[in-house]
């Protein structure tokens, strides 16, 4: 056994790959003399670079040592023999007997088996795999750390000349290397429409450009230069004092990270072994992730996000690049990429240019994807490591409509997803054609369309849609996007001016509904086991009346001299709705006491969220003026199924007996209480299923904007006594069928009702 040190060191070795990279030679020369300067540095026998194609193998490059002739021939499947293995783990291998290994797998024409020991590291980008980097040496041999080191730092020379497509010059024809080829990804769907345009990373990643060091000294002192500020830069912004709540926790997360030890000396030693302080620093962040993306674990999943912010942080620091895409110099048709991100920083990209938004973790209920919906901008959600397949400028394809994702899409794809595009804006036209029809059934039953809104930008739809009235505002929207409380005067700003922009049109605001997963960040959170279950929505306003107070005042000024209609969220008894109702008299006599302009007509309404209430009916109507039904929390409840957990949200169908039952029992004793009832959850939005709510008695549905026209169409075509007989059968008759919606589908088919 040898364990020699290498010859000249890895600083020379760096050196001599510097000029190789600067050679002005094709990229398979360059390649081969890496791997020849490589293997003479090393004083191994054979140096092997292995790069992963499109189609998921790893293609023999370039080798010294190996037959020539297997360059560009050998491939391996991930997974299959070391250099698969390596590939799969993403993890540097080194076995002074390779043969031994279980994964070991022959190859006979790179003649390969008279070498013994065996060295393999990953070559990573943004913990992406794009290759192996491959030394194997005759005698048994132990590679030391610094071997291993070195092999690293190395790859991360061959991961820029993969990621920046020099390689794809040299790949066999059809083959596509470096995440560079044609890529489908499937998220979930948050927002209808197609959108075809390039990538702009809402938070570009830095790119690091120059990978070898000239000065050790000064890289360490730069290093610890850009540490200092950027800890400086985090302690000043703990100090804010308008920091509060989860975003101090993020804070302090950082800076937790930016003094950890272990860090800090890999940092350290990556820069010790010859290359730039910002090389240093992508290259511990990208060991860190492949170790962690491999993880299940969501906490620690969590800790990559802080520390893969940080890293870029110090990225930033050091090489002056910008940390978030500046939304002024937006290109035309841009899709947005981003793997999380707030609604106000989605409101500061310029609306005409975005043509698409694709996000990595917020799922349909999210800030960003309310604020992406009311802006109309494609969507998918949750798909997954999309920041890191694409890059800047890439062509890029966003199906909002089923959440799948083109990335470089070949021309064949790209075609039929324009002419998927070019169909819905013929179809989108034909429901504008529909704005002033009435929605009334063939058999002449009215149904009232009314619009969910929530944010400014939301307005206009009224008149674009031709809804009726504004049948929920989402009043916690402008509170969850706010830096601090709004106070009164800025509630009664936006109350207002909603209301001025519906002249005629009824609006139904409601109040706070906060808590679960609406959480401000401002406001101080508790720990919730079941935070579904827990301290939200008018429980919260009634134990915190100040809060509930100013909002019922600010909304009761803003209508003086009009009609206002308000509701109340998640009630789950009738006492709950008593003490609303008194506390907005009250609110009522002290306008008036001062003064004010008080409303014409003002009529409280209770939300139905909560499966109690149906057992409380008769009574919850007395005292109501109007019921509407939240179903996405009613359905979430009845079923005891998590509206936001992917496992199980789609789990239940509320087009089941048991769905369908509940809300026709509450349509039906409304209707003998002579007290309306409407429904706003994304039920109401979808034409089969608001075709089946027609069918057991709703008159009124309330939507997000776009859905207005589908619903329409649906409702023009439709016979309404007909699908009351069949719906009534199917409930009655198949209450063990746990969807009875393909049964809709196919009535709905022969009947030609479009959906
Ligand atoms: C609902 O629960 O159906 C509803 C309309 O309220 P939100 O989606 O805002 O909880
Ligand atoms: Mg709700």
């Amino acid at each position: 056994m040898t364990t020699r040190s290498p010859l000249g060191g890895p600083r020379l070795l760096l050196r001599r790959l510097r000029e190789v990279m600067s050679e002005p030679v094709n990229a398979q020369e360059r390649l081969d003399r890496i791997v020849v300067q490589v293997a003479s540095n090393m004083v191994a026998e054979v140096c092997s670079v292995y790069v992963q194609r499109s189609d998921g193998l790893l293609e023999l490059f370039a080798t010294e040592g190996l037959s020539r002739a297997a360059v560009h021939m050998t491939t391996m499947k991930v997974g299959e023999g070391l250099v698969g293995l390596i590939a799969k783990t993403a993890e540097p291998l080194a076995l002074p007997d390779a043969q031994d290994h279980p994964a070991f797998s022959y190859r006979p024409e790179t003649g390969e088996e008279i070498y013994q020991s065996f060295l393999g590291v990953p070559i990573l980008r943004g913990g992406n795999t794009l290759g192996v980097l491959v030394v194997q040496n005759q005698t048994k041999r132990v590679y030391n750390e610094e071997e291993i080191e070195v092999l690293e730092t190395i790859s991360m020379l061959l991961a820029e000349m993969i990621a920046s497509g020099e390689l794809q010059a040299i790949a066999k024809p059809g083959t596509n290397v470096g995440h560079r080829g044609p890529m489908a990804l499937k998220g979930l769907p948050i927002t209808d429409g197609v959108g075809l345009g390039y990538a702009v990373l809402h938070e570009p990643r830095v790119i690091v450009k120059k990978i070898v060091a000239e000065n050790i000294e000064l890289e360490e002192k730069r290093l610890d230069e850009a540490l200092s500020a950027m800890r400086d830069s985090i302690d000043s912004m703990i100090d804010d004092q308008t920091t509060r709540g989860e975003h101090l926790e993020v804070l302090e997360a950082y800076r937790m990270f930016a003094n950890d030890r272990g860090w800090l000396r890999r940092l350290r030693e990556a820069i010790k072994t010859g290359i730039t302080a910002e090389a240093a620093v992508e290259h511990v962040q990208s060991d860190a992730r492949a170790r962690m993306l491999r993880s299940t674990d969501p906490y620690l999943r969590e800790r990559l996000h802080d520390l893969d912010e940080l890293a870029n942080r110090l990225l930033h620091q050091l090489t002056g690049q910008e940390l978030v895409a500046s939304p002024d110099n937006l290109p035309d048709n841009a899709i947005l990429v981003a793997r999380t991100m707030g609604a106000t920083a989605l409101l500061d990209y310029e609306r005409s240019k975005l043509r698409g938004l694709i996000l990595e973790e917020a799922g349909p209920t999210s800030h960003v994807a309310i604020v992406a919906r009311a802006l109309g901008i494609p969507t998918a959600g949750e798909v997954e490591n999309i920041s890191d397949l694409v890059e800047q400028g890439d062509a890029i394809i966003v199906d909002g409509t089923t959440g799948e994702v083109q990335i470089r899409p070949q021309a064949n794809i790209e075609e039929a997803y324009r002419e998927k595009a070019r169909l819905r804006a013929r179809r989108q036209e034909q429901y504008q054609q529909l704005r002033n029809v009435p929605a009334v059934t063939k058999d002449g039953v009215a149904i009232g369309l009314h619009m969910n809104a929530g944010l400014l930008v939301d307005l206009p739809h009224m008149a674009e849609t031709g809804a009726q009235s504004i049948g929920l505002f989402r009043t916690e929207l402008q509170f969850m996007m706010a830096a601090e409380f709004p106070r009164l005067e800025r509630q009664y700003a936006l109350y207002k001016t909603v209301m001025d922009a519906a002249p005629g049109k009824a609006v139904t605001f409601r109040t706070l509904d906060i808590g679960g997963d609406k959480i401000l960040p401002y406001m101080a959170t508790y720990e919730e086991e079941n935070p579904a279950l827990g301290w939200r929505a008018i429980r919260l306003g009634l134990d915190r009346p100040a809060l509930l107070r100013v909002q019922v005042r600010a909304m009761l000024r803003a209508a003086g001299g009009r009609d206002l209609r308000i509701m109340f969220p998640m009630i789950a008894n009738v006492a709950e709705f008593e003490a609303a109702k008194d506390l907005t008299n009250r609110e009522l006599k002290h306008l008036s006491r001062h003064g004010y302009d008080l409303p014409n007509d003002l009529k409280l309404g209770v939300m139905l969220e909560v499966p109690s209430l149906l057992w409380q009916l008769d009574e919850i109507l007395e005292q109501a003026d109007f019921l509407s039904i939240g179903s996405n929390d009613l359905m979430q409840y009845l079923f005891a199924a998590d509206r936001d957990n992917r496992r199980v949200s789609n789990r239940y169908d509320p087009l089941s007996a048991p769905g369908l039952r509940a809300l026709k029992h509450i349509v039906d004793r409304s209707r003998i209480a002579g007290k309306p009832v409407t429904l706003c959850g994304e039920l109401g939005g979808k034409p089969l299923d608001a075709m089946a709510l027609i069918a057991i008695g709703y008159r009124g549905l309330s939507m997000a904007p776009a859905n207005i026209g589908p619903v329409k169409a649906m409702i023009l075509k439709l016979d309404a006594g007909n699908v009351s007989a069949f719906v009534d059968d199917l409930i009655e008759n198949n209450a063990s069928d746990p969807s009875l919606r393909a049964q809709l589908q196919t009535y709905a088919e022969a009947k030609g009702v479009p959906l």
